[in-house]
C-alpha cells in the first residue's frame, strides 16, 4: 500500500472545444435521424463509440458506405475537399463538426497553394486531420515530422512561394526546432502555427505535471495521437503509461512513487478520467487522496454568473460567437453582448483565435452553454477609465447617442455617461437635438462606482479652452491690433464679438465712419468681421473694438483732398430753418447758410433746395477744430447780382457739420 502519495490530475485534462463540440452535435442530432452515421469514429475512444453505437449512430470508414439523402458527421479532424464533393454527389446530407481551428488550417492551405507555390505540413501524414489539410492544398505539398525532414524539405523546394502549417496536436518543442531552422536557413516562408491552444496548454500542463511526479498516467484511446503525443512530452521526466481506462491500471507497478500525475487526450471523456482517478485511489489505499470531485469544482469554482474569464474565440457568424473557455463548458456570446454599436459586424470586432475576456452571464450546465458578455468587460474597462479621467481630470471623447429628460448621454469606452443640459452645450442658447449622433468632449464630475454611473460636463471642456484662448489672447493683444471675430450679439448701443475666449464691444460709434441707425442695419449674428483692438485692459481681461480705421477716416479724407475756395457739387441731404446740409463725399457734409443760397434774401430754403438736388458750392470755411464746413452757392453767383443784404450768419443755428454728420 502506497499511503499518503499525492495524485495529482491536469486541470486540461479531457475533451478540448472541438472534440466537446463534435460529440454534442452528434448526440443531439441521433434523436433527429434514424440514418445518423459519422464518417470515421467521431473520437478516438472507444467507450464513446459504443455507447454511440448502442444508440444506433455508426461509425463508416468511407463515402462508399453512404447512402443517398443519409445524414453523415464529419468529425472534428474534418476531411479533404475530394469527401466533401463525393459526399455531395452521392446526396449525402452533410453535418459539419470540423473543429473551426482545423477548418482555419483549410483556409490557409487553399489560400496559399497552387503554382509554384508549395504548403509543409508539421504533422503525421496518415493522422486524418493532416490528410484533409492535404487535400485543401491546390498544388505541391510535403508533410514533415521533424527538423532533419524540414531540412531536406526546404533544399528540395528552392524558389518556390513556401507556407508552412502545423497539425493542431503537433509537438510545440518540435515546431519551435523547425521554426529556428527555416531562419537559421534563412528561407522566406509565410509561417503559421496551427498547433491549438488546448494541445499546447495540456502539453505544457503535463509537463510541469511529470516534471513533479515520480508516475504519469496519460489516459486516452490507443489512436489517438494527441494523448501519443502526451505521452512522448511526460516520459522524458518520469516513468509514463499510456492507459484507456482504468481495467489497465492493474498492471502498473506505483511502488515508490509519492506523486503521480494524471492527464488525458483530447478525446478522453471526463467519466472515464475520474474512473481512472478513482481506481488509483483504490488502488494506493490513499488517505490524502486528491479530491475529484473536488478539483472538478474547483475548476467550475472560476465560472459563475458576474465572473471574469479569458478564452480564445472559435467561430464568428452574425449571430453569436463562440469562445473557449478551457473548461467543459462551450462559452457563447450573442451579437447583442459584443459591442454597443448595434451596426457593428461580429467579424470586425473579433477573429478566430483572438483572445477574450467577457463576463459569464447565464451558465446551463444541462447543455454546457455559458452565455458571456465582452460587452461588459468593455464597460467595466471602460468605466476603470472613467474613474481615472476624473481623478486625472483628462478630457474624454464620446458619441452622443440619446437625448433624454434632463440632459444627453454620451458613449465612451463602453460607458454611458449622463450629462446635465446645463452642462452639455457650450453655450446655454444651443440646442440638445444638435448634439445627437456628434462627437463631443466632457470631463467626469461625478462618479457612483458602485452603481458605475458617471456624470460629465461639456461645459467645463469649453470653459478651459475659453480660459486658455482667453489667456493667450491677452498674452499678445495691444491696442490697435486687427483680429477677425465672429458677431455674437447686437444691442441698440453695439455689438458683441467673439475673438476666440474673449468678447469685445463695438459701441454704436465705433461701428462706422457712416451714421448707423441701428447695429443689425450693419451686422448679423454669426458675421466674421476683422475688427481693429481700440482698448486693451490686460489686467480686467476687458477689451473694446472698433471698426473705424484711421486710413477710412472721412475728415482726414477731406483734408488731404479739399481746401478753403474749392468749388465741389455736392448733395443737399437735409434742410434746416438756416441752411441746407450738403454731402461733400461720404460721411462728410457742409453746411449752406441761408444766406450763402442767393444774392437775394431767402426766407424759406425749402423754396430753393429740396433733399436730393445737386449743386455746384464754394468751399468758403473749414474749421479743422471744430470740424465744421461752410459752403457758399452765392459764392459763384456772378457779382451784379450780388445786391441784396445777406441775413448775418450768427442769426443762424450753432449747429455744427459734424453734429450734423451725428
Ligand atoms: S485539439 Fe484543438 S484543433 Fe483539435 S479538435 Fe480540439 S480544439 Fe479543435
Amino acid at each position: 500500500m502506497l499511503r499518503n502519495c499525492k495524485i495529482i490530475v491536469a486541470k486540461s485534462a479531457g475533451f478540448c472545444f472541438g472534440v466537446d463540440r463534435a460529440v454534442k452535435i452528434v448526440y443531439n442530432k441521433l434523436n433527429d435521424y434514424d440514418d445518423l452515421v459519422t464518417l470515421g469514429p467521431i473520437i478516438h475512444n472507444k467507450n464513446v463509440v459504443s455507447d454511440l453505437e448502442a444508440k444506433g449512430v455508426r461509425a463508416v470508414d468511407d463515402v462508399t458506405c453512404i447512402n443517398k439523402g443519409q445524414h453523415v458527421v464529419i468529425r472534428s479532424h474534418g476531411v479533404d475537399i475530394s469527401t466533401i464533393k463525393a459526399l455531395e454527389e452521392k446526396g449525402a446530407d452533410i453535418i459539419d463538426a470540423t473543429c473551426p481551428f482545423v477548418e482555419r488550417i483549410h483556409k490557409i492551405a487553399y489560400e496559399n497553394s497552387g503554382e509554384n507555390k508549395v504548403v509543409l505540413i508539421a504533422g503525421d501524414p496518415v493522422h486524418p486531420e493532416v490528410v484533409g489539410i492535404k487535400g485543401h492544398c491546390k498544388g505541391e505539398c510535403y508533410v514533415f515530422s521533424d527538423r532533419e525532414q524540414l531540412d531536406g524539405l526546404l533544399e528540395k523546394i528552392e524558389g518556390k512561394e513556401v507556407t508552412i502549417v502545423s497539425q493542431t496536436t503537433f509537438n510545440v518543442s518540435i515546431w519551435n526546432e523547425c521554426e529556428k531552422a527555416v531562419s537559421e536557413k534563412g528561407v522566406k516562408a509565410r509561417i503559421y502555427n496551427t498547433i491549438c491552444n488546448a494541445t499546447a496548454e495540456r502539453q505544457r500542463e503535463a509537463e510541469e505535471l511529470a516534471r513533479k511526479a515520480d508516475v504519469m498516467i496519460i489516459v486516452g484511446g490507443r489512436n489517438s495521437s494527441n494523448t501519443i503525443k502526451l505521452k512522448n512530452v511526460c516520459e522524458k521526466f518520469c516513468r509514463c503509461y499510456h492507459v484507456e481506462g482504468k481495467e489497465e491500471l492493474s498492471s502498473i507497478d506505483f511502488s515508490g512513487s509519492h506523486f503521480i500525475g494524471i492527464s488525458a487526450g483530447a478525446s478522453t471523456p471526463a467519466y472515464i478520467i475520474k474512473e481512472v482517478q478513482e481506481t488509483m485511489s483504490e488502488i494506493l489505499n490513499n488517505e490524502e487522496e486528491f479530491n475529484f470531485e473536488e478539483a472538478l469544482e474547483q475548476s467550475f469554482k472560476k465560472i459563475y454568473t458576474g465572473a471574469k474569464v479569458t478564452g480564445y474565440i472559435t467561430t464568428v457568424n452574425n449571430s453569436e460567437v463562440t469562445v473557449d473557455i478551457g473548461t467543459k463548458h462551450t462559452g457563447i456570446i450573442p451579437a447583442s453582448e459584443l459591442s454597443n454599436d448595434p451596426n457593428a459586424k461580429a467579424e470586425d470586432i473579433v477573429k478566430v483565435g483572438d483572445e477574450i475576456e467577457a463576463i459569464v452571464l447565464k451558465i446551463s450546465d444541462q447543455d454546457g452553454i455559458v452565455t458571456l458578455s465582452k460587452k461588459k468587460v468593455d464597460a467595466m474597462k471602460g468605466f476603470e477609465e472613467i474613474v481615472k479621467a476624473k481623478e486625472e481630470g483628462t478630457v474624454l471623447s464620446g458619441v452622443v447617442t440619446n437625448v433624454v429628460k434632463g440632459g444627453i448621454l454620451v458613449s465612451t469606452n463602453g460607458v454611458k455617461v449622463f450629462i446635465p443640459a446645463s452642462l452639455a452645450t457650450a453655450r446655454r442658447d444651443d440646442k440638445l437635438d444638435d448634439l445627437l449622433k456628434k462627437n463631443v468632449e466632457f470631463k467626469v464630475i461625478e462618479v457612483n462606482e458602485n452603481g458605475q454611473r458617471a456624470v460629465g460636463s461639456v461645459r467645463a471642456v469649453a470653459n478651459e479652452k475659453r480660459a486658455a484662448a482667453k489667456a493667450k489672447f491677452f498674452e499678445t493683444a495691444e491696442a490697435g491690433m486687427e483680429v477677425e471675430g465672429t458677431v455674437k450679439s447686437i444691442l441698440d448701443y453695439g455689438v458683441f464679438v467673439d475673438l476666440g475666449g474673449v468678447d469685445g464691444l463695438i459701441r454704436k460709434p465705433d461701428i462706422c465712419w457712416k451714421r448707423v441707425k441701428h447695429p443689425s442695419d450693419i451686422f448679423s449674428v454669426g458675421d466674421k468681421i476683422n475688427v481693429i483692438l481700440k482698448d486693451v485692459d490686460k489686467e480686467n481681461q476687458k477689451v473694446s473694438l472698433t471698426c473705424k480705421k484711421d486710413s477710412e477716416n472721412p475728415w482726414n479724407i477731406f483734408i488731404s483732398t479739399y481746401h478753403k475756395g474749392d468749388v465741389v457739387n455736392v448733395k443737399i441731404v437735409s434742410i434746416t430753418s438756416f441752411g441746407a446740409f450738403a454731402q461733400i463725399i461720404d460721411g462728410i457734409d457742409g453746411l449752406i447758410h441761408i444766406s450763402q443760397i442767393a444774392n437775394q434774401r431767402v426766407n424759406n430754403v425749402s423754396d430753393i433746395l429740396s433733399v436730393g438736388d445737386m449743386v455746384d458750392v464754394k468751399i468758403i470755411d473749414i474749421d479743422e477744430d471744430q470740424k465744421r464746413i461752410s459752403l457758399s452757392m452765392r459764392a459763384l453767383l456772378p457779382e451784379e447780382e450780388n445786391t441784396e443784404e445777406p441775413v448775418e450768419e450768427a442769426e443762424a443755428s450753432e449747429e455744427t457739420t459734424e453734429e450734423a454728420a451725428e
